[in-house]
């Protein structure tokens, strides 16, 4: 499996040193960038491992037929370096799985980032020492590694969960996640296919084997609201514009409230009438994707009343595009808010219930009993199937943390510090667990935002206190258990001002049996969290315990 560059890293491991300044766990956006910053701007010495053969993190993993990116491609990269800016072109609004693992591997290529990482090398333990003050790193690969500080870069959607239904596993034809799909494709030509799931994984992965398979079953259990992409309005001027102005196109992201260039926009449902509001909203349908929330009305996600008004445009767009009348009424939206779950941005998705090789299966008012040797059998019928696609999510933000079997102070696991959902400070660290920083940990605006502005600021706030503690002196970094707590607090009260609370996503875990419904990305938005960090670090990075090795010292 082990091909080129990366191959060359893995092999090279064993002459790397197993005393470093951090370790860096991951080799997405997130670890690619970390692992610059530590290298140019901080001149540390660290190790980067990476489960896969190559860079890309999610990019790598999630290579299902559609797959693509729902932030607009101009800023669903990394913006530190005015060159790459420059210099990489996106071919459209929403560029597919394989550009991004390109541009990724790219930026790996261009600030020759992979022999840092060590490829095909999974963390499997790491326990903070008491004795040395220092984290003890152990892989897959037998290796032990000692490391002052402990950085994760894990993403938040990289544990993918396979319902444990009964008789999966005596299921004879083929099965697939979509989220570790094989890197040569699937064949879905002269197929029966189901996917059990209809998130942001199934919506865009549907439309495309319905066209390969011979026929394909739908096993939906919510329906979902969505926006068309629309990804024909940008162009390549569009583009070259975009590259005129990005300055203040950066600068607006990182201040708003998701990490995207979009103005805020002050215009009230409830202030217009039906006809004024449709017109707006045929507008927004229009322009597609996030703008739809974007460009509508402020109090769409504020004011049940105005949002009921969003809702029932999108349901009368369902009914409009979707030719069987019964099939449309089974995919209406109906028992959440619209924007409690996440937004799901399509192609062609009800369209292709029109078509004659598609069929949609109700699973939840006659759930699924069993995955027989040769199909489903729900509550009323059988379906007789080739290939299952599990299009069933994630156990997201806080099962790869777990996986890593991360000890902190005392030998306690962080999976029963967050048993009750996870408590962070800022979402980058954990009160017990000195020296751990996590790029996009739960407690951060991570998964409600553009993920790549959030990386980024992340990445700089963390290279900004290594280079702190240099500079002052300090060996421990640790989230005072106060201030974690009043950050999780801040995280629940924004939270419940929304609808978030309202629907069962995994926002809140409830797509994970026995997890802990508990809300756990930062809603306040990006601009509002940068400013937070930035008083943070303006105060000496207040909330925090920073001390000499060995010898207590104030905060
Ligand atoms: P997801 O949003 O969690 O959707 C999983 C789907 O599987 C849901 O329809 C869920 O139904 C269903 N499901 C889960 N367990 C089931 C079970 N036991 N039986 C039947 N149905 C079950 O997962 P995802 O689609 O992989 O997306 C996860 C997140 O990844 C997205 O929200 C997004 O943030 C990110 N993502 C982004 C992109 C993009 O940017 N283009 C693409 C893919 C993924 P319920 O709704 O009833 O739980």
């Amino acid at each position: 499996m082990t091909s080129g560059a990366a191959g060359e890293a893995t092999m090279a491991a064993a002459t790397k040193p197993t005393e470093v300044d951090a370790v860096v766990v991951g080799a997405g956006f997130s670890g690619l960038y970390m692992s610059k910053k530590l290298r140019d701007d901080l001149g540390m010495s660290y190790r980067v491992f990476e489960a896969g053969d190559d860079v890309g993190g999610t990019w790598y993993w999630n290579r299902y037929p559609g797959a693509r990116c729902d932030s607009e491609a101009y800023v669903y990269c990394f913006s530190f370096d005015e060159d790459l800016l420059q210099e990489w072109t996106w071919s459209g609004k929403y560029p597919e799985q394989p550009e991004i693992l390109k541009y990724l591997q790219h930026v790996a290529d261009r600030f020759d980032l992979k022999s840092g990482i060590d490829f095909n090398t999974r963390v499997t333990s790491a326990r903070y020492n008491e004795e040395t003050d220092r984290w003890d790193v152990g892989t897959d690969q037998g290796e032990q590694v000692s490391a002052k500080f402990l950085i994760t870069g894990i993403g938040c959607l990289s544990t993918g969960q396979v319902p444990n239904i009964p008789g999966r596993d005596d299921f004879q034809g083929d099965w697939y996640h979509t989220g570790s799909w094989p890197h040569e494709g699937v064949d879905f030509t002269g197929k029966r296919v189901g996917v059990i799931g209809t998130g942001s994984s199934g919506v865009q992965s549907i439309p495309v084997i319905a066209e390969q398979a011979e026929h394909l079953t739908v096993f939906q259990r919510t329906p979902q609201f969505m926006i068309p992409a629309r990804h024909h309005t940008v162009d390549e001027h569009y583009l070259d514009d975009i590259k005129t102005r990005y300055d203040e196109v950066w600068d607006t992201a990182r201040h708003s409230i998701a990490g995207y260039p979009y103005k805020p926009m002050d215009r009230k449902a409830l202030d217009h009438t039906p006809e004024e509001r449709r017109e707006i909203y045929e507008e927004a349908w229009a322009e597609g994707g996030f703008r739809f929330s974007g460009t509508s009305f402020s109090d769409i996600g504020l004011d049940k009343r105005a949002n009921d008004t969003a809702a029932e445009f999108i349901r009368s767009k369902i009914r409009e595009t979707v030719e069987d009348p019964e099939t449309a009424e089974k995919l209406l939206p109906r028992d959440h808010p619209f924007g409690s779950k996440r937004t799901l941005i399509d192609t062609n998705y009800f369209e292709t219930y029109n078509r004659d090789n598609v069929e949609l299966v109700d699973i939840r008012h006659a759930p699924i009993e069993e995955i027989m040797p040769t199909g489903i059998k729900t509550e009323d019928g059988e379906y007789e199937l080739d290939i299952i696609v599990f299009a069933t999510g994630f156990d997201a933000m806080t099962g790869s943390f777990f996986r890593m079997n991360i000890e902190g102070r005392g030998g306690e696991k962080l999976q029963d510090t967050w048993a009750d959902g996870p408590k962070t400070y800022l979402g980058l660290s954990v009160a017990d667990y000195p020296n751990l920083f996590m790029i996009t940990g739960p407690g951060s605006p991570s998964v409600l935002s553009n993920m790549p502005v959030s990386i980024e600021q992340h990445v700089e706030w963390i290279s900004d206190l290594l280079e702190y503690t240099r500079e002052h002196d300090i060996d421990l970094v640790e989230a005072d258990p106060e201030a974690q707590e009043a950050w999780g607090a801040e995280v629940n009260d924004n939270a419940d001002k929304t609808f978030y609370p309202y629907a069962d996503s995994w926002y809140l875990g409830a797509n994970i049996p026995g997890k802990p419904r508990v809300f756990m990305p930062y809603v306040g938005g990006v601009g509002n969290y940068r400013k937070k960090c930035d008083e943070v670090a303006a105060a000496g990075y207040e909330g925090y315990k920073l001390e000499k090795a060995g010898t207590p010292a104030a905060s």
